[in-house]
């Protein structure tokens, strides 16, 4: 496959590792970056934590600083976002109504927050992705006035109900599982890792329905429950989780299912296409055998490692080279308070957990296992113990061994 120009969808995280990668690997062809916003490629994970309490300015956030961003040699294309893709014949459309041929091609979409069903429009009913969105959101918590609620207990929501209490707002979490981060944690440990919520005096409420986001019109009122209390507030962040945003691929013949499915090596099965981060699902062969081996990852060292391969391996296969497959332990972190939570590894549901250090009502660390194995490794303010656990559970260690390794660390 001739290889001449590259284009790479989604100015951001996975998109920018693309590009470097493939620079990397001696690709000396145009490469074109499209990315919905008007910004350099960021960070996220800051505009919940330090971005959004005011201790950072964007400009600390970038990924790169514009001389190294400069030497990629990159056509930009911000503010412009792909409308459709046609791999039949290799080209893209962008809302400004160009075409872009390519030979090879990098969708890094990401992901875009999910709403509530009749989600009203109202001043101070907002969600947090984008830069944009953290700063505006900024303004509203800055001198802690705001009575903020926040529908969802994920991480996302806990770091904005952490920011937004650190401001000295009154905060309100609403979730309708029966624990906090359920999906993310299981039960039993989302109680525990969320338990610092609470003790700096955040309204967690857990098992709530929300029926409904009133307003006077205008501006945003409160948050009627299921049980028609309405919780009185300022301002709503809606924190229910994201969707991958791959609208813009419905009729592009690439296979879509909760994500742009892909190969091992996260090729999507069309000429010179390939996907990586949030928007990427891919079978990863650490967890083969295991009935969720096929996954999509939303973290950011999932993002960075896929945009990378994706672009190795567009400029490998070119080259006539095998493809590698990308296997890899997820792994995140989470910043509320003064908590550190750090996850490697992934939970199945009905797995078995233990603590192997520290307690529950403090810094702890836990595994986590599955039919013999180990599968996860949590820990609380422990992020010495955490890491080290990320090779066994790429090692598909048992739980024995796991169990050996923590006692050999804490000993
Ligand atoms: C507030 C926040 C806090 C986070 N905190 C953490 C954390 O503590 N730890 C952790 O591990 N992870 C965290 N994450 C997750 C992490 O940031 C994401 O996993 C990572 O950003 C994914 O990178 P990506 O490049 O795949 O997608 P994104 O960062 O979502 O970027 C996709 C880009 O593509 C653009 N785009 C979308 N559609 C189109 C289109 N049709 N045409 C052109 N451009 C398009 C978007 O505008 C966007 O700029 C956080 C995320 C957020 C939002």
């Amino acid at each position: 496959m001739t290889l001449d120009h590259v284009v790479v969808i989604g100015a951001s995280l996975a998109g920018l590792r693309a590009c470097e990668s493939m620079r990397q690997e001696g690709f000396e062809g145009r490469i074109t970056l499209v990315g919905g916003e008007r910004e350099l490629p960021y960070d996220r994970p800051p505009l919940s934590k330090k971005v959004l309490t005011g201790e950072w300015e964007p400009d600390r956030i970038r990924l790169r600083k514009p001389d190294e961003f400069a030497s990629l040699g990159l056509d930009l294309r911000l503010g412009v976002r792909a409308t459709s893709l046609h791999p039949d014949v290799q080209r893209l459309t962008l809302a400004d109504g160009s075409e872009l041929s390519y030979d090879g091609l990098v969708i890094a979409t990401g992901a875009s927050p999910r709403r509530l069903p009749g989600q009203p429009v109202l001043d101070g009913v907002v969600e947090l992705r984008t830069m944009a969105d953290s700063l505006a959101l900024r303004d509203r918590i800055a001198d802690g006035t705001a009575r903020v609620v926040v529908i969802g207990a994920g991480f996302i929501g806990l770091e904005v109900a952490a920011s937004a209490r650190q401001k000295g707002c009154s905060v309100t979490v609403l979730e309708g599982a029966s624990a906090p981060l359920v999906r993310g944690l299981g039960t039993e440990m989302g109680v525990a890792a969320a338990s610092v919520q609470s003790r700096h005096g955040v309204d967690l409420r857990c098992g709530v329905q929300v029926v409904g986001i009133e307003g006077d019109g205008t501006r945003v009122t409160g948050v009627r429950l299921g049980s028609d209390e309405v919780v009185p507030c300022d301002v709503v962040v809606v924190g229910v989780g994201v969707a991958p945003a791959t609208d813009w691929l419905a009729d592009s013949g690439l296979s879509l299912r909760d994500g742009v499915v892909c190969d091992a090596t996260l090729f999507t099965g069309m000429p010179g296409v390939y996907a990586a981060g949030d928007c990427a699902r891919w079978p990863n062969g650490v967890f083969a055998g295991h009935d969720d081996a096929e996954m999509r990852v939303e973290h950011w060292t999932n993002a960075a490692e896929q945009g990378a391969m994706a672009g190795r391996n567009l400029v490998a296969t070119a080259r006539g080279e095998e493809a590698t497959p990308y296997e890899a332990v997820p792994f995140f972190w989470s910043d509320q308070f003064e908590s550190r939570i750090q996850f490697v590894g992934r939970v199945h549901g009905g797995d078995d957990v233990q603590v192997v250090a520290g307690a529950l009502d403090g810094p702890f660390v836990a595994l986590y296992g599955w039919e013999g194995r180990l599968r996860g490794v949590l820990g609380v303010s422990m992020p010495r113990l955490v890491m080290p656990f990320r090779a066994l559970v790429a090692a598909k260690a048992s739980w024995d061994d796991a169990l050996n390794k923590a006692r050999e660390l804490t000993a």
